[in-house]
């Protein structure tokens, strides 16, 4: 090949600050011999510009003789640059030098060099300084009619506001163009709740930046103009200390106890939670992945239409996909009672159906996550049945034994005093109580955070067991023989202190050695224990 094949340079440089311009799309403005690009785009990028590259200047409207003149100077052996703002791939340059390319007839081994250089698009730029809105789904929507028609980009918008996408609308106005988006936020009206967040970015990273947060009913009541981004928020997004924030969760999950519950720290970036984390958005190739994104499309709004499992509200009278909510919950026959009648199986089977899901726990009960709206009519279904429901999370468990079927019967009323005063109580770490009847026992009280045992006629009480692990102990037998009358007292007052004392997320065990007693049973150091290698987990 000669060493005077000429090249194109197709350059996104970014919002328009030298610093969030790339270290290559820099590098590349020196290797040219001319910068091709629009009249204020050129002066953004001049600075960096020396005496050797040729600046040829053309007008906004003029991207396609832009286009060809920069073919034609490549043709001829020259470096030539184009320039975009943002991403040359994003309603810039790229597309239209290809589309040159291709109608000379262009191929990549004999012809001109082409290489596109990523730039900081205004979605990006734009969502910096709002905070993070864009963080899921989104997708741009450019309300220029000049080069598509306009019945097009309101089905657009139409189906973007339905499928709940965070937003980004380029080239929202001009001075000719105003109506579009007086009618896109018609649209989005008929989707979107009025206090839907907005924000509004002009010139990001440039000299007259300008940022204003608003809403879907209050957008228009402020400056947009060509230099504007506009960022719509999702049904999830929300203002927090001058900042739009959209969360990466796809569902709301609610427990007994807390009607709503966000992702804890621990729960996020597992597979089942955010399901695109792991593997990077890189998804292997199936079925549907092998068909074109027109029909993916399609049958995405074909489903829309249709009846899905997700519930949707009407706003306004029409139906919008609605962020779908998880109820979560624990069931067991009781806290003491370990049988399961065929009757109470079925029920919870039928709680469950297709959609949801029961999982057996290491503390003998059924996990249930259901999708639904309306928690109470699985409560009383679950309730007729006599099955007790807990609340999951960080929240006490009281974990009884069977008393040896109901024959040990001294301990049960304190068992049960204990989980009416103490069950499901919200505390900084889920924290199990167990209630074992007599000193065998048998269903481990004593590797539980709190473990009483009774014992001829009196209470044992054994505090800190740190249940998993490889350093996993029991629970320091701190007390023998507390009087009947005076073991739940006991109790609520170490769960008091724990409550006003720890600290969140403290597990009692690690509490119980930080503050050195709990109701005045000290904390003994426990013997240092073998490390061996952990078979699984880390
Ligand atoms: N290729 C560009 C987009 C060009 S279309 C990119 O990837 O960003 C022009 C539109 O982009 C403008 O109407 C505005 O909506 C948006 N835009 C570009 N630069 C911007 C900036 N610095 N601040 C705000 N919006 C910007």
């Amino acid at each position: 090949m000669s060493s005077k094949r000429g090249k194109l340079l197709i350059i996104g440089f970014g919002p328009g600050n030298e610093k969030h311009m790339t270290f290559r799309a820099r590098e590349a403005f020196l290797e040219c011999d001319s910068v091709i690009g629009y009249n204020t785009y050129v002066d953004l990028i001049k600075p960096i510009l020396t005496d050797k590259q040729q600046i040829v200047r053309t007008g906004m409207t003029e991207e396609v003789s832009r286009a060809q003149e920069a073919v034609r100077r490549a043709e001829k052996g020259e470096v030539v640059a184009v320039i975009s703002s943002g991403d040359a791939g994003v309603y810039g340059m790229a597309g239209l030098v290809y589309e040159v390319l291709m109608e000379k007839g262009w191929k990549e081994d004999e012809g001109v060099a082409v290489e596109i250089i990523p730039g900081v698009s205004a979605v990006n730029s734009c969502a910096s300084l709002l905070g993070a809105p864009i963080m899921h789904d989104a997708c741009t929507i450019s309300l220029s009619d000049h080069l598509t028609p306009w019945e097009l980009i309101k089905k657009r918008v139409e189906a973007a506001a339905q499928a709940d996408f965070v937003i980004a609308l380029y080239n929202p106005r001009s001075g000719r163009r105003t109506r579009q988006i007086v009618e896109t936020q018609q649209i989005l009206l008929r989707y979107r709740s009025p206090d839907t967040p907005v924000g509004l970015v002009k010139s990001a990273y440039r000299e007259r930046q300008h940022v204003v947060l608003t809403d879907l009913a209050h957008m228009l009541d402020h400056e947009i103009g060509m230099l504007t981004t506009v960022i719509i928020g999702n049904q999830s997004t929300f203002f927090y200390d001058g900042k739009m924030i959209t969360p990466r969760g796809y569902q709301r999950k609610y427990t007994l106890t807390a009607m709503e519950q966000s992702l804890k720290p621990h729960e996020r970036l597992k597979e089942e939670a955010e399901p695109w984390a792991l593997h990077q958005g890189i998804v292997e190739e199936t079925e549907s992945s092998k068909r074109t994104s027109t029909e993916l499309a399609e049958e995405a709004l074909a489903l829309l239409h249709q009846e899905t499992p997700t519930e949707t509200v009407g706003i306004n009278g029409l139906s919008v996909f609605k962020q779908e909510e998880i109820f979560e919950f624990a069931v067991s026959p009781g806290v003491i009672a370990k049988t399961f009648t065929a009757e109470q199986l079925l029920a919870i089977a039928n709680v469950v159906g297709k959609e949801g899901t029961m999982e057996y726990t290491t503390d003998h009960r059924l996990k249930i996550s259901v999708p639904t709206n309306d928690p109470t009519q699985i409560i009383d279904e679950l309730n007729a049945q006599n099955l007790m429901l807990h609340p999951i999370g960080d929240v006490i468990q009281v974990k009884a034994c069977d008393f040896c079927n109901g024959e040990k019967v001294d301990a049960i009323p304190y068992a049960e005093e204990i989980q009416q005063q103490l069950g499901g109580k919200s505390v900084a770490k889920q924290l199990n109580i167990g209630i074992n009847g007599c000193g065998m026992a048998c269903y481990g009280a004593v590797t539980d955070d709190i473990g009483i045992v009774f014992r001829k006629g009196k209470f044992d009480l054994f505090l800190g067991a740190k249940t998993i692990g490889r350093n996993a102990h029991v629970g320091q037998p701190v007390a023998e023989g507390i009087e009947r009358e005076k073991i739940v007292p006991t109790l609520l007052a170490i769960i008091k202190q724990y409550e006003q004392e720890a600290i969140p997320n403290e597990r009692f065990y690690k509490f119980f050695k930080r503050v050195g007693q709990v109701q005045g049973y000290p904390y003994r150091e426990v013997p240092a224990q073998v490390v061996v290698d952990a078979v699984c987990g880390d």
